[in-house]
């Protein structure tokens, strides 16, 4: 099972047609056990094997009869991505590449701050949302990740580091509900007390703004926190920075986010990624505050990090302190977000981008110029 984790892109993939059994939530295995002539019980146990001890191979289960496992192999497989590249900030922050089984590549990172240990999860192999500052979406979606992909990101980075992961942002590659199915399976599965049991408290979904997606996530009345990214007070500049400012503009948007608060009861927090002469004059920090006063939001700044390709630059930390002092004077509450990482590719997006340039190169290049480049 593992060689075929490791089988390059674009191959035929026997693995494929097997039963992954980390996407499964506990009530979805229990319904397969029983379908194979299992009982129930056995779901719990093999639940735990995955998600709790995190097994990565079924042999490891040895509660388990001998035949079952037998069983499992031949038909079964498990979510586990091998890390194909690891970088460490001086920060302690890694961000880790990690290979899918059928050979591509999502990014996943792990933070360290004083309340625990937080993992920045990718939902979506690319994403299709075309934001004009954001790495991830240059090359547009490839494909949805399954629930065990996005879980097996978590445990992965647990393994690797030896320390448990208390906290979840979904704020990697992908736009998490534009997986909307996946991503709700996922949030079961990693919230479950049988396996890692993460409270909903201590996870955060960020979205670029998908209305319909808001008002499905309102209805299941999770105790999570939504962010959404804002970035902009206004539909002529958040359509310049955000295509799809286009189909769910503000007067969408923030209607939307107010029925989530009222059905939820949880706040929103807004994300406001500032950029140099776009988006973080002193008229921008009015305009925001006339937008969102009096929904209790919160406002996260950050000023935006450069990816290759894209027009904009960073507004320098003086003028965002300037623009959260304003926001806070127009009675709006607003945080500088901690930049971690920014010694290594930070933005999300950028090392899957520098990995698929490099393969690229490499296919260019003839077998004699590749070994003299080794
Ligand atoms: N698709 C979701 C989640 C992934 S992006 C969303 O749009 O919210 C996570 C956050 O990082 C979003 O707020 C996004 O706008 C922001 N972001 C992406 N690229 C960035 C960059 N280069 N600099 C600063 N923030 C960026």
């Amino acid at each position: 099972m593992q060689q075929a984790h490791m089988q390059p892109q674009n191959e035929p993939q026997a693995e494929t047609k097997k039963k992954c059994l980390t996407d499964l939530t506990l009530p979805k295995l229990t319904d397969y056990i029983k379908s194979i002539g299992q009982p129930a019980f056995r779901a719990k146990q093999i639940f735990k094997w995955i998600h709790q001890k995190q097994a990565t191979d079924f042999s490891a289960m040895t509660d388990q009869p001998k035949a079952l496992l037998a069983q499992f192999a031949q038909n079964c497989t498990l979510a586990v991505p091998t890390i194909r590249r690891r970088q460490q900030s001086k920060d302690g922050t890694v961000k880790y590449l990690l290979q899918l089984a059928d050979g591509n590549c999502i990014e996943t990172v792990l933070m360290r701050y004083h309340y625990g240990n937080t993992v920045c999860v990718s939902t979506q192999v690319g994403c299709a949302m075309g934001c004009r500052f954001c790495a991830s979406t240059q090359a547009g979606r490839v494909r949805d990740l399954t629930s065990g992909e996005i879980a097996a990101e978590i445990y992965t980075a647990q393994k690797d580091t030896g320390e448990r992961v208390s906290h979840i942002v979904l704020m990697g590659i992908g736009e998490p509900l534009h997986n909307f199915d996946n991503v709700m399976d996922f949030l079961d599965i990693i919230s479950c007390p049988e396996g890692v049991n993460i409270g909903m408290r201590n996870i955060s979904l960020s979205t670029c703004g998908l209305v319909p997606g808001i008002d499905k996530l309102a209805e299941r009345k999770l105790q999570l926190t939504l962010s959404v990214s804002l970035h902009a007070p206004d539909n002529v500049t958040r359509s310049s920075m955000m295509p799809v400012n286009d189909a769910f503009p503000l007067e969408k948007l923030i209607p939307a986010c107010r029925r989530y608060q009222k059905t939820t009861g949880r706040r929103i927090s807004f994300e406001y990624s500032m950029v140099n002469g776009v988006n973080d004059s002193p008229q921008m920090a009015k305009k925001l505050a006339d937008l969102i006063r009096g929904m209790g939001a919160h406002v996260n700044l950050i000023p935006i990090n450069p990816v290759d390709g894209s027009p904009y630059s960073a507004t320098d930390e003086a003028n965002v302190r300037r623009f959260q002092k304003m926001l806070e004077d127009l009675g709006v509450n607003a945080t500088i977000r901690r930049r971690l990482g920014t010694d290594i590719s930070a933005a999300c997006g950028q090392l899957r981008r520098e990995d698929a340039k490099q393969a690229e190169q490499a296919t260019r290049q003839t077998p004699s110029e590749r070994t003299n480049a080794q």
